[in-house]
């Protein structure tokens, strides 16, 4: 039997982890790290690149490279980049298929099942991209799980006697979700999920571009089209910043040149700890209306939460760490990675599914985080009104979860009814989130009232299907709400796979030296102009070399470039660790 692979599929950064031995273990990429970048770049001989490597070129060439795409799951937002055009479903399932090989040479054998990890306040539309991308990229995708849900399970695994109250606070690159439950006795209960899935560690690094370039006298969109090497330079610059105010009270942006150069002239900006924490006021505030709607939600009154646990990158940040204590008035803690604990979680989910052993006395509760309903009209005297929405799922209940409601028709001799189907809070469906319709026809004539049984079930996928069923001529009708819209079709489906199969990714060895390529590509805009020549020459060495098949050349070139690269100051296998 494969094993069933855990993904966390990040707006960062992606991984992968496998339960083995009785334990989650993460399984390394083709570099040996944990971490693979979710970019995508393709070369100019049409090859891709997915990862570090990608994120290297993601500086030297923007126009190559795409990032941070899952913010765009489930929308029909196409990127062009190396001339060819993807949509977000694409760009992941390149980024699934480098994790898929990486646990297949990790493994030794094929991997087909795969559990991907989804903020938890991924809409229907975002999950069906998330599975659609799963399936592009060759996997059977056994589950859709809550990121929070995935980091709890870690937990859980490893302190399956304790009884406690916990809240998860995650801070992704692009996604914010925070979600309570209860531990006890080897259950584990979700109670409660909010958050925005358009908050995360890339605002903050937006924020702070605003602010460089507003002291350069420029706006970031126009900067963006006229000056894209300045951009895409400044932005690593200002990401590097705030990572850096994690641990110092101030930090260094430098301002590159057009060509996205910096050298020791360029122009400096100090910022400290107490203006970034001023800059990004405006989006703390934003983290607290999920948090106080998780907490309201659970019924569990903040003081009694015993754990705050803030996971996903962006939780390193000060300002983040300081908000969250002062907000429950406890330290907030993450034992493990919080890099790291998602992944492992998706590998003791996949345990559980596989019935492995070691956890045999975990069981675990999970609830849909929006409201799920349809659209009616409403009767004010002899006016009726239209776009109210019906609840029929309220948000936090446990799943899988099947409901029933009846609307009835509004006119007499109506045939067909439309049912438009809602996810979100609001009063009125113009507020919700559009997921789709389904047709109701063959309704016999008669009076108005005629009753249609709505059954509303959404799985522990966080997937909905929509039944609709006559009872006076026993007629159902169903809407499975698994395809998002851009690839409906099968046909679509097919062309896609088509499209991804023609592309060709570099071997997997040669990713390793196509990231130092890349990597020393992003130092010469780094270094002064007389020492470029040299460089280049050492650069163009090695990736000559590494196509001769000959060891002895391939050796000393690599071993030169990385001699000239500590010469110039930059400490490559150092640096490796940190991206
Ligand atoms: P994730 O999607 O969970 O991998 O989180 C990635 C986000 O975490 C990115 O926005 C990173 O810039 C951010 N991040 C990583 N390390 C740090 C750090 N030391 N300080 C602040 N933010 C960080």
């Amino acid at each position: 039997m494969t094993p069933i692979i855990g993904i966390d599929l990040g707006t960062s950064n992606s991984l992968c982890a496998v339960f083995e031995s009785g334990q989650p273990t993460l399984i390394p990429n083709a570099h040996g790290s944990f971490l693979t970048p979710s970019v995508v770049s393709i070369s100019a001989d049409n090859h891709v690149l997915v990862g570090s490597a990608a994120k290297e070129t993601r500086i030297t060439q923007p126009d190559r490279c795409a990032w941070v795409f899952k913010r765009l799951m489930g929308t029909d937002r196409k990127v062009e980049i190396g001339g060819h055009v993807f949509n977000a479903t694409e760009l992941s399932s390149l980024v699934l298929q480098s994790l898929k090989q990486d646990a297949e040479a990790y493994l030794g054998q094929e991997v087909h099942d795969a559990i991907i990890t989804v903020p938890a306040y991924f809409n229907d539309h975002q999950r069906n991209a998330t599975k659609q991308a799963g399936e592009l990229a060759g996997l059977n995708v056994r589950r859709i799980i809550n990121e929070p849900t995935a980091a709890a399970l870690t937990y859980g695994f490893h302190d399956r006697g304790a009884e406690k109250k916990l809240i998860v606070i995650d801070l992704g690159g692009g996604t914010f979700d925070v979600t309570a439950m209860e531990v006890f006795e080897g259950t584990l209960e979700i109670i409660s999920t909010a958050g925005e899935s358009m908050l995360g560690g890339e605002d903050f690094n937006d924020r702070l571009l605003s602010w460089a370039l507003a002291a350069q006298k420029m706006q970031v969109e126009l900067a963006e089209i006229k000056q894209p090497l300045l951009v895409s330079r400044l932005r690593q610059e200002c990401e590097a910043a705030k990572c850096a105010l994690s641990s110092q009270p101030d930090a260094a942006i430098r301002i590159p040149n057009q060509q996205g150069e910096i050298d020791q002239n360029s122009p400096v900006l100090t910022i400290t700890g107490d203006q970034f924490k001023e800059l990004v006021d405006p989006l703390l505030k934003r983290l607290a209306r999920p948090i106080a709607r998780a907490v309201r939600d659970s019924r569990i009154p903040p003081e009694e939460f015993t754990d705050v646990i803030l996971v996903g990158g962006a939780k390193r940040m000060n300002v983040v760490h300081s908000f969250v204590r002062s907000f429950f008035g406890v330290e907030p803690k993450c034992s493990f990675n919080p890099d790291e604990v998602v992944a492992l979680g998706a590998a003791v989910q996949a345990a559980l599914i596989e019935d492995d052993q070691a956890v045999e006395d975990m069981v675990m509760t999970d609830i849909c985080p929006f409201t799920l309903g349809t659209e009616i009209s409403k009767e004010f005297g002899s006016r009726r009104s239209d776009g109210y929405y019906l609840p029929i799922i309220h948000r936090n209940t446990t799943i899988p979860v099947s409901r029933e409601e009846i609307v009835c028709t509004l006119h007499p001799n109506q045939r067909h009814v439309m049912i438009n189907v809602y996810q979100g809070e609001a009063r009125k469906v113009e507020d919700n989130l559009f997921l789709g319709k389904l047709e109701v026809n063959g309704i016999p004539p008669g009076p108005s009232g005629k009753p249609v049984h709505l059954r509303f079930t959404y799985d522990l996928n966080g997937i909905l299907e929509v039944e609709a069923y006559l009872p006076e001529t026993g007629k159902k009708f169903s809407l499975v709400l698994t395809q998002y819209a851009k690839l409906s079709s099968a046909n679509d489906l097919k062309a896609a796979v088509q499209k991804l199969q023609s592309l060709k990714f570099y071997p997997r060895d040669d990713a390793r030296n196509l990231h130092l390529v890349r990597y020393a590509e992003r130092v010469i805009g780094e270094i002064s102009p007389f020492q470029r020549n040299e460089l280049e020459a050492v650069i163009d060495n090695f990736e000559q070399s590494m196509g001769s098949g000959e060891r002895e050349w391939f050796e000393s070139a690599r071993e030169g470039l990385l001699t000239m690269l500590s010469a110039l100051g930059f400490d490559y296998s150092e640096d490796q660790k940190h991206s």
